[in-house]
């Protein structure tokens, strides 16, 4: 089996007739800890995964985009740089493109237009970043090509524009500057209120182990959207911009005043933020069993005071936790109801952790899990070999 790198040069020759400049790759992404805080401008803590978009590229001398994706065979798109229009109502695939370019224009960016062809071994629509693989491997291919000299914060800022403004998906800046700013073997402590961040080195001992627990996301977007109204509710009854800076003491003082939703759901924000910033210190120091802890917690609170887990991601979740004991964190993670857990785990673990999900989850739910074994990668760069 040809690697990504090579099929996306071949995609690009059998389209376009030419060879390709160069080659280009962003990661998706997991959220180890730090749920429904970065719209809260609070703390959130990703690390890059081994699952990339590749972006195969030929700069063009004028402003045309042409694309094309082996996910979406045939179906080569077309567009002109500060013409995107808006978005149509049923989203294609290159709206996710066309809508960095679109921020780009609202930006005063001019670039030269791109051939582009992609490959991915990222998992489409299932919580692991697709999206902002796309989006921050095009705007690395773009940046290059028209030599912008973007950092990579500004290409995540870019690309989280176009996924609000554009695309229409009300998503907070975590998974673009993950997907950009990665570090191989380490997490990111990222501060979503000034986009801080800070490289946080994943003990040698632990493997990060994902698992989809393929439970529907049904009406996932509805209660998204409505936990983000009770934060903002929580937020303005304080006269604040955000639950950011909500001390516990003053939420718990105002706890009558408040709905019992509207306080739950800030008393998760307030503590996930501070178990977030604890864990990230759990990390690098190697105190196990604090991350152990801190990450039961985590569930915990998204559980009871956020209330968007499910029976089947509690009982994945109970299933790893009475393998690993202290000897690892585990947890749901993303936005919830459904998707995936996240399990670091010590080495000598992995093989009981994987053994114990076959053996008891599709008995007792049904469902069939999906396991990763993933590592923690780079952010976006330039393939080279
Ligand atoms: P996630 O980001 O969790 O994977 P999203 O719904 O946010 O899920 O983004 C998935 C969408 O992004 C796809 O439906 C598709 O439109 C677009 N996309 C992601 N990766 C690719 C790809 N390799 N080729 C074409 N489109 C892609
Ligand atoms: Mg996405």
């Amino acid at each position: 089996m040809p690697n990504p790198a090579q099929r996306v040069n071949k995609l690009f020759v059998q389209t376009f007739g030419t060879q390709a400049d160069a080659i280009y790759l962003a990661p998706g992404r997991v959220n180890i800890i730090g749920d429904h805080t970065d719209y809260n401008e609070g703390f959130v803590l990703p690390t890059a995964i081994n699952f990339h978009t590749f972006i195969a590229v030929k700069r063009r001398e004028d402003n045309q985009f042409r694309a094309v994706s082996a996910a979406f065979p045939g179906d080569v798109k077309q567009w002109t740089f500060g013409e995107e229009g808006s978005a149509p109502q049923f989203l294609e695939w290159a709206d996710y493109l066309k809508g960095f370019s679109a921020a780009m224009a609202m930006s005063g960016l001019t670039p030269k237009g791109i051939d582009l062809a992609i490959v991915s071994n990222v998992p489409l629509g299932a919580g692991l970043s697709s999206s902002a693989a796309l989006e921050i491997a095009f705007g690395t291919a773009v940046n290059d090509a028209s030599q912008i000299k973007l950092s990579p914060l500004a290409i995540a800022q870019l690309a989280q524009r176009g996924e609000n403004h554009y695309v229409g998906a009300a998503g907070g800046i975590m998974d673009q500057m993950i997907s950009a700013l990665g570090q191989q073997d380490h997490a990111l402590l990222i501060d979503c209120l000034d986009l801080d961040c800070e490289a946080v080195s994943i003990p040698e001992n632990l493997s990060l182990i994902m698992i989809d627990s393929s439970v529907e996301r049904d009406h996932a977007e509805q209660e998204y959207a409505l936990r983000r109204e009770q934060c903002a509710q929580v937020a303005q009854y304080f006269q604040l911009d955000s639950l950011r800076h909500l001390a516990l003491a003053d939420l718990n003082a105002a706890k009558n005043d408040l709905s019992d939703a509207g306080y739950r759901r800030a008393k998760h924000v307030i503590t996930e933020n501070r178990r977030t910033q604890n864990a990230a210190w759990a990390l690098e120091s190697g105190n196990i069993a604090q991350l152990s802890q801190l990450m039961a917690d985590s569930h915990i609170s998204m559980r009871d005071d956020f209330e968007v887990s499910v029976p089947e991601i509690d009982f994945l979740v109970e299933i790893i936790a009475n393998v690993i004991g202290d000897k690892g964190g585990v947890r749901m993670t993303g936005a919830g109801l459904g998707g995936y857990i996240v399990a670091l785990v010590d080495h000598s673990l992995t093989d009981a952790v994987v053994e114990a999900v076959e053996q008891q989850y599709t008995q007792k739910t049904g469902l069939e899990a999906t396991i990763y074994l993933c590592s923690a990668t780079d952010g976006a760069r330039q393939f080279t070999k």
